[in-house]
């Protein structure tokens, strides 16, 4: 079968592998029926991460069970499948409390920028839908696996609540899927800060109220203008660099949650003004599991359609223009046909 491998930085490729198998009782094997490129396989690819050895791509996915190990009992061959990028077993003491990204089994996804894919832990992973999903759902329901459960973990976590005044800083794909979380959640108020024509306009549709283009202290200067010079309820951070948390921290008002979904890349706390700045902050790998029922469900009602957020979509064959499209910033993020 045909699958993704990334050799070194900017070097990404559409190349035969071995097909997945069952290794272990609890996996489940997969036809994908489509796949992506996240914004975080960039930084191995923009060589912000060490490249050590052939890297299998891509952990966002949906499809249909082709075949299941002896000890699956959720999900079996033929049923549609939606999954977390983080692979759990949804029944350890983190996995109860709702943290199934911190499961004591704990394992990232790889390898589905391919046709099969292994699911580990397949009952504590997937969900099943219960008749094969409308064909024009299956990019929405791709972006529940980490893009949309990315942004709705960064609304949850910072607390968005009806009537909220949140800011979203990053207008990559997940922080346009932090707005649409935000909008669901019921925030009056939602300022996001992006620079980018096209991102603006899909943030403003997907319940965005004000946009903010300026950056740094011109940008907090212009949210706190907009916020009676307090500061936001919420503050979802999607991205992940030092200056983006700065801003983040900045925009929050005292009492204030921070929810930082963005891969932390050099960001350097100083203790004493985080100290005097008295804002909260939870973070990191989102635990899309717990909330996969739900945002499933808003997809097939068609309540919300987080899908748009693939402005580009093309064979899995060009999966290296696809990488390519999304580091020059050409698209927001692609879709890969299978
Ligand atoms: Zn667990």
């Amino acid at each position: 079968m045909f699958g993704t491998t990334m050799y070194a930085p900017g070097d990404v490729r559409h190349e035969t592998v071995a097909e997945p198998i069952i290794e272990k009782p609890t996996d489940a094997l997969i036809k994908l029926s489509a796949s992506c490129i996240c914004g975080s396989d960039l930084w191995p690819y923009r060589g912000a991460n060490p490249i050590t050895k052939p890297l299998r791509m891509g952990h966002e996915y949906c499809g249909v069970v082709v075949e299941v190990g002896a000890a699956v009992k959720t999900v079996k061959p033929g049923q549609f499948v939606v999954g977390s990028f983080v692979i759990s077993d949804n029944i350890c003491p983190h996995c109860r409390r709702g943290f199934q990204s911190s499961c004591e089994q704990r394992e990232f996804m790889t390898g589905a920028q391919a046709q099969y894919a292994r699911v580990p832990l397949a009952d504590g992973t997937l969900l099943a839908t219960e008749k094969p999903p409308a064909e024009d759902l299956i990019p929405s329901l791709l972006a529940v696996s980490d893009v949309l459960g990315t942004g709705w973990y960064a609304a949850d976590a910072a607390r968005v609540q009806p009537g909220s005044t949140v800011v979203v800083v990053g207008d990559g794909a997940v922080g346009l899927m932090g707005v649409l979380a935000a909008k669901q959640l019921g925030a009056a108020r939602i300022i996001a800060m992006s620079r980018h024509k096209a991102r603006q306009d899909l943030a403003l549709d997907y319940g965005a109220t004000d946009i903010v283009a300026e950056r740094g202290d011109a940008g907090v200067a212009r949210i706190k203008e907009l916020t009676d010079r307090i500061g936001a309820d919420s503050v979802l951070e999607c991205v992940g660099t030092d200056e983006s948390m700065k801003q983040a921290l900045q925009v929050a008002r005292p009492g204030s949650m921070i929810g930082y979904v963005g891969v932390p890349h050099g960001i350097q706390f100083d203790g004493a003004s985080l100290f005097f700045t008295q804002v909260g902050m939870l973070g990191g790998p989102a635990p899309v599991r717990r909330f996969l029922p739900h945002l499933m469900e808003l997809v097939l009602s068609r309540k919300i359609n987080p899908g748009r957020v693939f402005d580009l979509a093309l064979p899995l064959a060009d999966v290296a223009e696809g990488y390519r499209a999304m580091d020059e910033r050409r698209a927001i993020k692609t879709l890969l046909q299978v």
